[in-house]
């Protein structure tokens, strides 16, 4: 295990160097939520999910693009149905470092408010690490230095094992931060409606080796907070807190990114 830890720590130095020389954007995938013929949780007033989480998409990546230090990916640009597995593959795909998935929430009690972000589950975590470890052809797609050696180790499960544990516990961990990161801005936009990252079992969610987190940037089913989601002003002041959150999680961990 000693080893294992001092191979990853070569890496993420090595890679440091790399990134330095060839100064890349830290890759963003932002996955709207919904979309076609999943329209998402529909307000009292017909509001549907899936044009509030375009909406606010497309407004963060704008503010993405114009920062130097970030590029960001889109999941979709149109109201168009894609699958949850495609949305983590687009990502694993363009190479994001982080994901960002945004929701609307809704309750069937009308009065529940407030926004929230969503990191993976252990149990999830391990359900997902199981399947990856089946599949073996998969795991030379994980990104950084990892595939390379999942694919070259053709007869050493526990090896193989532990990498793809580290991968997971290392990107769970910076999921939460990212999330925590997130909901310190949009506390000052609105309401949380908790105040820590909560965990869930989310397909979109499932990468082990892209930190993902899930916002649900208020309650559509709320008739106040509809017409607050519909609203051009609101939707800039999500976007931009969300942008604001990953700028000061990037600044606090300046080693993401550099793993490939
Ligand atoms: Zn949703």
């Amino acid at each position: 295990m000693k080893c294992l830890t001092k191979f990853f720590s070569m890496i993420v130095i090595l890679s440091f160097f790399l990134n330095i020389a060839y100064a890349q954007k830290i890759v963003i995938a932002i996955d709207a939520g919904h979309g076609g013929k999943d329209s998402g949780a529909v307000g009292p007033n017909k509001l549907y999910e899936k044009t509030v989480t375009l909406a606010i998409s497309q407004k963060l990546a704008e503010l993405m693009k114009h920062d130097h230090s970030m590029k960001p990916v889109l999941t979709r640009t149109s109201d168009k149905y894609i699958s949850v597995f495609q949305r983590s593959e687009i990502a694993r795909q363009h190479k994001a470092s982080l994901l960002i998935s945004i929701h609307a929430d809704a309750a069937p009690v009308s009065s529940a408010s407030g926004i929230s972000a969503w990191v993976l589950s252990t149990k999830r975590a391990d359900t997902e690490l199981g399947r990856w470890l089946e599949k073996h052809e998969k795991q030379s797609q994980l990104l950084g230095g990892a595939g390379d050696v999942l694919a070259g180790e053709e007869s050493n499960p526990y090896l193989s094992q532990a990498i793809l544990d580290l991968q997971f516990s290392y990107s769970q961990r910076a999921s939460y931060d990212l999330a925590k990161a997130i909901l310190k801005e949009m506390h000052q936009v609105g309401k949380l409606h908790k105040s820590r990252p909560e965990y869930a079992s989310l397909g979109v969610l499932r990468s082990p080796d892209i930190p993902s987190v899930l916002v649900e940037v208020g309650f559509i089913s709320n008739i106040y907070e509809e017409k607050l989601l519909k609203s051009t002003a609101h939707q800039d002041k999500i976007a931009k807190a969300i942008y604001f959150g990953v700028k000061h999680y990037l600044k606090q961990n300046p080693t993401i990114g550099v793993k490939h």
